[in-house]
This record gives C-alpha cells, sequence and structure tokens, in this order.
C-alpha cells in the first residue's frame, strides 16, 4: 500500500501525495505516458528511492517513510526490468536459482523444475541466454525474479525491448504465469495495450497524479477525465446539450444512457465516442459521408463526417466495401454516454 507518498528531484515534484493499494494476488498497473514518474515510484518501492512524504507498507510491513527506510534485499520485493539482464555465463537454471543460495539443493531444484514448467521452457534448463529466443528470455528474467516468491514482483516496462506482436501475447503469457503463482504484482508501462493485457486494475497517472485507478473494462467505457478517455484508446469529443435526466441532444440525435446523467437539462458538454461506439448500418436513417478508410483485416476502420462537419470513426465488417465521398447509414451501439464538462 502506498500512502501519500511524493517523490522529487533537487526539489522539482514528480509524484504528489499518490495513494494505492494493491489486493492480495493482484496485477496492478501504472499507465502513464513517458517521464511521468512511473519509473521512479516502482525505484520507490523496490527501496532506491528516498520517500519526500509519505509511507509504503507491504503485509503490514512498513517498507519505507521519511524517516526510516528497510534496506532493498529485505523488503520481499522481486523486480523484472526492461533490459533482460540474464546472467549471460549462467544456464537458464542458474540463473533462476541465482537468488536461492539459502534453500536446500533439493527445493531449489524443486523450485526450478516448477518455475520451467510454469514459463513454459521446460528441457531449456541447460541453455544458456543467447540460445533463447527474446520471448523466451524475458520469461526466464521474470522465472528468475519469482524463484524467492518475492511478496510483490515489480515489472519495469518488460517488454518494451520485444517487437510489438510478441508484447501483447508475452503481457498475457506473464499474466497467467503470476496468476497460476499467485505472487501480487505491479508493473509499470506507457503501452496501452500492454495494461489491458495483464493487469487486474490500472492506475492511470498524469502530472505526479492518479487520475483513474480502475479495471480496463471501466477505464475504456467509464473513463473520468478527457486525459483517460484519450490516453487508454481513440476517440473523438463531439458538442452535445442535456435533453434529460438520461438522454442528450447530439450531432447524431437524441441519445439515451443506462443511468442519470449528472447535468441539469440544457447544459452543454462534450460528447465522447470511440469507433466502436459508432457501427455502420445500410438499414440506418442517419447519414454521414465517408472521408477515410483503414482495412483491419475482420473490419474497415472508418472515418465519416457528420452534417456538422465532425469527423468520427467507425467500425465496419470488411466485407462492407464502401468508397470515399458515399453517404453511409450510421448508427450508435452504446449503453453508457461519456459525458465531460465543456471546460
Ligand atoms: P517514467 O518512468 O514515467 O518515464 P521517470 O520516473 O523515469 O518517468 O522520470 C520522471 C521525471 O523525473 C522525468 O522528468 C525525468 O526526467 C526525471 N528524472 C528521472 N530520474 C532522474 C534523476 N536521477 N535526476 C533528476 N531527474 C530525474
Amino acid at each position: 500500500m502506498i500512502r501519500d507518498v511524493s517523490l522529487t528531484y533537487d526539489k522539482t515534484a514528480v509524484i504528489e501525495n499518490l495513494s494505492m493499494a494493491l489486493k492480495p494476488q493482484e496485477l496492478g498497473c501504472i499507465l502513464g505516458p513517458s517521464g511521468c514518474g512511473k519509473s521512479t515510484l516502482l525505484r520507490a518501492i523496490a527501496g532506491f528511492q528516498a520517500l519526500n512524504s509519505g509511507e509504503i507498507w507491504l503485509d503490514n510491513r512498513l517498507l519505507a517513510s521519511t524517516s526510516q527506510a528497510m534496506p532493498p534485499e529485505t523488503r520481499g520485493v522481486g523486480m523484472v526490468f526492461q533490459d533482460i539482464a540474464l546472467f549471460p555465463h549462467l544456464t537458464v537454471a542458474e540463473n533462476i536459482e541465482f537468488g536461492l543460495t539459502d534453500w536446500t539443493d533439493v527445493s531449489r531444484r524443486e523450485r526450478v523444475a516448477e518455475l520451467l514448467q510454469l514459463i513454459g521452457l521446460p528441457g531449456l534448463e541447460a541453455r544458456y541466454p543467447h540460445e533463447l529466443s527474446g520471448g523466451q528470455q524475458q520469461r526466464v528474467a521474470l522465472a528468475r525474479a519469482m524463484a524467492p516468491k518475492p511478496n510483490l514482483l515489480l515489472l519495469d516496462e518488460p517488454f518494451s525491448g520485444l517487437d510489438t506482436e510478441l508484447r501483447g501475447r508475452l503481457a498475457s503469457e506473464i499474466r497467467t504465469i503470476l496468476k497460476s503463482d499467485g505472487i501480487c504484482s505491479l508493473m509499470v508501462t506507457h503501452d496501452q495495450r500492454e495494461a489491458f493485457d495483464f493487469a487486474d486494475r490500472i492506475a492511470v497517472i498524469h502530472d505526479g497524479h492518479i487520475c483513474q485507478f480502475d479495471t480496463p473494462y471501466n477505464l475504456y467505457h467509464e473513463p473520468s477525465s478527457p486525459f483517460v478517455a484519450h490516453f487508454v484508446g481513440p476517440g473523438e469529443m463531439v458538442d452535445a446539450v442535456i435533453a434529460g435526466p438520461r438522454s442528450v441532444d447530439s450531432p447524431l440525435g437524441i441519445l439515451t444512457n443506462d443511468a442519470d446523467l449528472e447535468f441539469p437539462t440544457g447544459t452543454p458538454v462534450k460528447l465522447f465516442l470511440r469507433p466502436d461506439d459508432l457501427i455502420h448500418d445500410d438499414a440506418s436513417d442517419y447519414h454521414a459521408t465517408l472521408v477515410g478508410k483503414h482495412f483491419r483485416g475482420a473490419h474497415h476502420l472508418y472515418e465519416v463526417r457528420l452534417d456538422n462537419g465532425v469527423v468520427l470513426g467507425c467500425f465496419a465488417p470488411s466485407h462492407h466495401n464502401h468508397s470515399i465521398g458515399e453517404a453511409i447509414g450510421v448508427t450508435l451501439d452504446v449503453e453508457h454516454l461519456v459525458v465531460f464538462p465543456t471546460h
């Protein structure tokens, strides 16, 4: 648990009064743009950065406050870094058992075998790091950090050195591995897809503060601020006016929400729409002009211009192959409207 933590470099605040807590065995993520202080926060949890205010607790033990700091090696915190940093002269098995010096030979061998199974690399224990692919190396680095059964595992942009396709797959695989071993973990990344693949809950940070700490689903569909809305996925703001307790008057007509909106009737608002909220429908009476088209395999991502000039993203099955300039039917498919004040 992090309580009211502030971190500064040369009197410049990087993190300000930040609080968050993970549940047992939860996989958390800190997501934010580059330079927002994610790695600094991880370093503070691991014990390599002094606190300017607040406290950090782990399983009822005070790890750090402004007046005391437990040494990194006694915190029970494991760490996986961006640069995989396996020991090149040690085999896979020797890398994994590196931190198990206090263990008996039998229990050490058992833990290595268990981890090799968990990371899907049984039989490769005698290989050296250079004989493994990047993804395999990162899984070995994970196993090495997991081996001593830390109370908390920290992962600092662990996939950033790997190619895009592998990153998404590895984030889900590592999620499965950590869930099987029940290790509470906190990853930091600037990549929203990686965060979605990995975490139970994600804290979006901006300017040293947590904007929203929530499930991937809620961050995407119920963002609490325009920053979170834009940071976790594509979408556009359109001008609208509150038309009733649950409805807004928008360029796409009157839209109804699944719950009361927190604005009085007549209030001008910004309505946030994602490409998956707007779907192409030949049967719709509402038409928009197709101005852009991106083939995405199973579907097209269309850009359509509404009568008032607003351009929105819109998904269409890929066999609906319309031409640029055509007027096509569109309809909204959204239960929960995302509405922000105009200022
Ligand atoms: P992130 O991990 O989100 O990319 P960092 O925690 O690495 O961000 O850095 C946050 C801010 O602190 C950045 O503006 C960075 O330039 C600054 N910073 C990081 N390390 C140091 C340092 N050792 N000394 C001074 N400033 C630093």
